[in-house]
């Protein structure tokens, strides 16, 4: 007997997609790594693959778990990049705790969230600190959007680790936060030591990462799972004062860490040297430039002369 038509139709679409898809997934992935990108050890475990088929590395020596391969761009456009995000009054009251954290050391003059997307943080963060300005860098222009808006008051499209805007940022904030973006940054290190040279000396670095050690429930896991202890050893290998110890927020982020740090008066000179590129970068991934590398004019999107 033949098939329905709509079967068909079904089989015919779904043979499509997966012949497109077939083509289409060596595009969709970097070289495969061999060592960790955390230690640079050869001992690595291969987790079972998640749901959507992406597997990650567990380094047997330092626990740093990563995905490898990693996705291009386009990967991760395919592949969705961070979770759902929560509705937005459970992402504010988040926010209010995260900012609260601050609280004991006084109003800050200057703030810079580093993944800032929309800059929904600065804006409930601004509820107690009416007096901070904030600044926002983000791998999208979603950031500009948030300074059309108001939400900060420079705007930075890229990554905090291009040299270039590093040094145009070097030394001007109280407050630098980093909340849940450093694991999906490309060199999660990289970007910690550039968090660092662009806070003033003794000021203050406020992290939240995905905790490894917690499952992963919705969308692909992140390209880096820093555990807690690693974290807080590279702080202190930079001269950093770790203020409150690895400690989970409650819901509905309860799958990540935080922690506080203070700057060292004086950085040492790990964190002096220019950041290097990131490790074994495949010929095809563009590089991470910033569109604007300096202040972005009101309604312009353009950088100031
Ligand atoms: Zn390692």
């Amino acid at each position: 007997m033949p098939a329905p038509l709509t079967r068909l139709a079904t089989d015919r679409r779904r043979s499509a997609y997966l012949a497109r898809f077939a083509l289409d997934t060596g595009r969709f992935f970097e070289p495969r790594r061999t060592d960790c990108p955390w230690c640079a050890s050869p001992r690595l475990h291969t987790r079972p693959p998640s749901r959507a088929g992406l597997t990650s590395d567990e380094c047997r020596d330092c626990g740093h778990l990563f995905q490898n391969p990693r996705l291009t761009p386009e990967g991760l456009a395919f592949y969705g990049h961070h979770p759902a995000a929560p509705h937005p009054a459970t992402a504010r009251h988040h926010h209010r705790s995260a900012a609260r954290a601050l609280l004991p050391f006084g109003e800050p003059e200057s703030w810079l969230d580093v993944g800032t997307g929309d800059a929904r943080f600065p804006a409930a963060a601004r509820e107690f600190f009416p007096y901070t300005a904030f600044d926002g860098t983000d791998p999208t222009p979603r950031v500009l959007q948030a300074r059309a808006a108001e939400r900060v008051e420079e705007a930075y499209v890229g990554a905090l680790a291009t040299p270039a805007l590093t040094a145009h940022l070097r030394a001007r904030y109280d407050v630098v936060s980093v909340l849940r973006h450093l694991e999906h940054t490309a060199d999660p290190r990289a970007e910690l030591r550039a968090a660092l040279t662009v806070l003033r000396p003794g000021g203050h670095l406020l992290l939240e990462l995905a905790d490894p050690a917690a499952p992963f429930r919705t969308g692909p896991p992140p390209p880096h799972l820093l555990p807690a202890p690693n974290l807080r050893a590279e702080l202190r290998a930079q001269g950093c004062e770790v203020l409150t110890a690895a400690r989970r927020p409650r819901a509905p982020f309860p799958a990540s860490y935080r922690v506080l740090a203070r700057r060292p008066l004086v950085l040492t000179r790990a964190a002096r040297r220019p950041v290097p590129p990131p490790p074994a970068p495949p010929a095809h991934t563009p590089a991470r430039t910033p569109r604007s590398t300096g202040p972005v004019r009101p309604g312009t999107g353009d950088p100031t002369p």
